[in-house]
């Protein structure tokens, strides 16, 4: 099972992330504000890291059952976040925009 947080464009908490769940023993993978976790579920730790590193202005949303969002407390509806209709990743339009073209498609 792999496991997906996405961070919202935020790099540097995405960062933050990828070494707290390393030195918990997660194998954690990072491709810009996406953190992508193998093998173990994660909610827990998530919720952990946003108290250990006090990070109490963040928010954690489970977008469905593989995918999470890790953000500033915003309004999911204010993220203006959008899924792609090709893999499913959900991702700002703008994200979605540039991602798209990783499927051939763009102009
Ligand atoms: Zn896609």
């Amino acid at each position: 099972m792999t496991y997906v947080v996405y961070c919202v464009e935020d790099e540097e908490i995405a960062r933050d992330l990828e070494n707290y769940l390393s030195k918990h023993g997660f194998k954690v993978e990072i491709e810009g504000s996406l953190v992508v976790i193998h093998e173990k579920e994660i909610k827990k730790e998530l919720e952990s890291f946003i108290k250990d590193t006090n990070k109490i202005e963040y928010e954690v949303l489970r977008s469905d059952p593989q995918t999470f969002v890790l953000a500033k407390m915003l309004r999911p509806e204010k993220l203006n976040l959008q899924r792609c209709e090709f893999c499913g990743r959900i991702a700002s339009e703008q994200e979605l925009f540039v991602h798209k073209k990783t499927h051939g498609i763009g102009f």
